[in-house]
C-alpha cells in the first residue's frame, strides 16, 4: 500500500487554504463535519445550473435525469456498504433522522416492558429517540458500561440480555473516544438472543471498510457530511425482512401506493420510508464523495489517519497535565483531551486564535461525560488531508495554550 500524501489531495479542498484569525487554518474538526472536495461541490453547482427538477413524478427529461441520479446514488451506496439490495437503502436527512426512523417505526412493534440495550458512549441521537419511545410505549433501557480506556464491557453486555431484549444500539466508532466497538461480535450475541442490532456508523464509514452483511447489521445509519459529502442527506440501511414488517415513518407524497379516503396503501421499499421530495441534488453529489474516498482508498486513508494519531498523541503526552480520554487499543483518529484545570471552552477559544479549529464541549454524549466525571473535552479529529506539519503546529498550539492557562 502506497502511503497517502495529503499534499496531493489538499488542492481538491480550496477551503483548506483559507485563514482564520489571520493564521493559516488548521482544520481538526473532521469528526463533526469533513470538508467536501471540488468534485462534490461542482456536482451540486452543475445540477443547480443545469438539471434541477423533482424526481419520480415527471415524464419530462429533467425529471427523468433527476430520478436516474437518485437511483444511481442508491446503487452507489448499496455497493459502498455491500447491502444485498437497493431496497434496503433509505435516504434520510442524516444519522439522526435514520435512527429516529428506526425508533419510531420499529418501535411500533415493541410493547411495554420490552427492553433495548444501548452503550454509555452513544451519541445523543442514539439515546434520545429511545427515551422518547420509552415515554410513549414504556420500554426499558439498559446501558453497557465502559472502562477507563473507553472499552465496552462485553461480559456485562451479555449479562444485560433477558427474554424481553428486542434491540441493541451501538456506535461503530465513538465520536468522543475513538473506540472502534466490536460490532460484529455484538451483533452475533444480539442475534443469539433474538434481538436486532442498530448501528450508528456516523464515525465509521469514512475510516473503515463497512460491510453491513459481514457485520450482521440489521440497521446501519450514517451521514454524508462526515464522509466528505454534502450536508442534509444521510442513509439508513435496513434488512429487507425488517423494513417490510415496519410501518411507514412519515406520511406524504412518494411513499404511497394509492391514496383514498377509504384507505391508503404504501409504496414498495425503499419508497415507503421516503415521504416527500428527497434531497436529490445531494444524493447525486454523494456519489462523488464515495468515489473520492474509494479512489483514494479507505485503507490508505485509515493508515494515514492512524499515523497522524500516533504521532500527535505521543507529542501531546509530553505536555504536563494533559489527559487524554479514550485510549482503547486500535482506536480511530480522534483525540479528546483536557489541560490541567483549564476549561475546555477556554482551550478551544485560544486554539482558534491560533487558527486551529477543534471542537469543545460534551460532543452530544453527556452520559459519557458523566461516566468520566467531566463536563466536556477538547477534541481534535483527523481526515485524509491533514498533514504532519499541521500536527506539529497543533501540538505547539496546545503547549502555548497550556502555558497560558495552567501557570
Ligand atoms: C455526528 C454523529 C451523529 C449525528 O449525525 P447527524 O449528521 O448530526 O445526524 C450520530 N452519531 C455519531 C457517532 C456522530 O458522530
Amino acid at each position: 500500500m502506497i502511503p497517502l500524501d495529503p499534499q496531493k489531495y489538499r488542492p481538491d479542498f480550496p477551503i483548506l487554504s483559507r485563514k482564520v484569525n489571520g493564521k493559516p487554518m488548521i482544520y481538526l474538526d473532521n469528526a463533526a463535519s469533513a470538508q467536501a472536495p471540488k468534485c462534490v461541490v461542482e456536482t451540486i453547482e452543475h445540477i443547480y445550473y443545469n438539471a434541477k427538477a423533482n424526481v419520480h413524478r415527471g415524464v419530462h427529461c429533467l425529471s427523468q435525469e433527476a430520478t436516474a441520479n437518485m437511483e444511481a446514488s442508491r446503487e452507489r451506496v448499496r455497493r459502498f456498504i455491500n447491502a444485498e439490495s437497493t431496497d434496503e437503502v433509505i435516504f434520510t436527512r442524516g444519522t439522526t433522522e435514520a435512527i429516529n426512523l428506526v425508533a419510531s417505526s420499529y418501535g411500533e412493534l415493541l410493547e411495554a416492558g420490552d427492553e433495548v440495550i444501548l452503550t454509555v458512549m452513544e451519541h445523543h441521537s442514539n439515546i434520545v429517540p429511545w427515551q422518547l419511545l420509552q415515554q410513549r410505549r414504556g420500554i426499558v433501557i439498559k446501558v453497557v458500561p465502559c472502562d477507563e480506556r473507553g472499552v465496552l464491557d462485553i461480559e456485562e453486555y451479555k449479562r444485560l440480555f433477558t427474554p424481553r431484549t428486542r434491540v441493541v444500539l451501538v456506535c461503530h466508532v465513538s465520536n468522543v473516544l475513538g473506540t472502534i466497538n466490536p460490532v460484529t461480535e455484538m451483533a452475533a450475541i444480539a442475534h443469539e438472543h433474538g434481538a436486532v442490532v442498530c448501528i450508528d456508523g456516523a464515525q465509521a464509514v469514512s475510516h473503515l471498510k463497512v460491510d453491513v452483511q459481514e457485520i450482521g447489521a440489521d440497521f446501519y445509519a450514517f451521514s454524508s457530511h462526515k464522509m466528505y459529502g454534502p450536508t442534509g442527506i444521510g442513509i439508513l440501511y435496513g434488512r429487507r425482512e425488517l423494513l417490510e414488517k415496519m410501518p411507514p415513518y412519515q406520511g406524504g407524497g412518494e411513499m404511497i401506493g394509492h391514496v383514498s379516503f377509504s384507505g391508503t396503501t404504501w409504496a414498495e421499499l425503499p419508497f415507503k420510508f421516503e415521504a416527500g421530495t428527497p434531497d436529490y441534488v445531494d444524493a447525486a453529489a454523494l456519489i462523488k464523495a464515495i468515489d473520492y474516498m474509494e479512489d483514494t482508498g479507505i485503507g490508505r486513508i485509515a493508515a494515514h489517519e492512524e499515523a497522524l494519531l500516533h504521532y500527535t498523541t505521543e507529542r501531546l503526552l509530553q505536555i504536563p497535565d494533559l489527559r487524554i480520554y479514550g485510549t482503547a487499543p486500535g482506536k480511530a483518529a480522534v483525540i479528546s483531551f483536557l489541560l490541567g484545570n483549564a476549561h475546555h471552552y477556554d482551550t478551544g477559544i485560544l486554539l482558534d486564535q491560533l487558527g486551529i479549529e477543534v471542537r469543545t464541549g460534551h460532543h452530544c454524549a453527556q452520559p459519557l461525560m458523566e461516566r468520566f466525571g467531566i463536563e466536556g473535552t477538547v477534541r481534535a479529529s483527523f481526515a485524509l488531508y491533514n498533514t504532519f506539519d499541521e500536527a506539529d503546529a497543533f501540538v505547539e498550539g496546545v503547549k502555548r495554550v497550556n502555558a497560558m492557562l495552567n501557570v
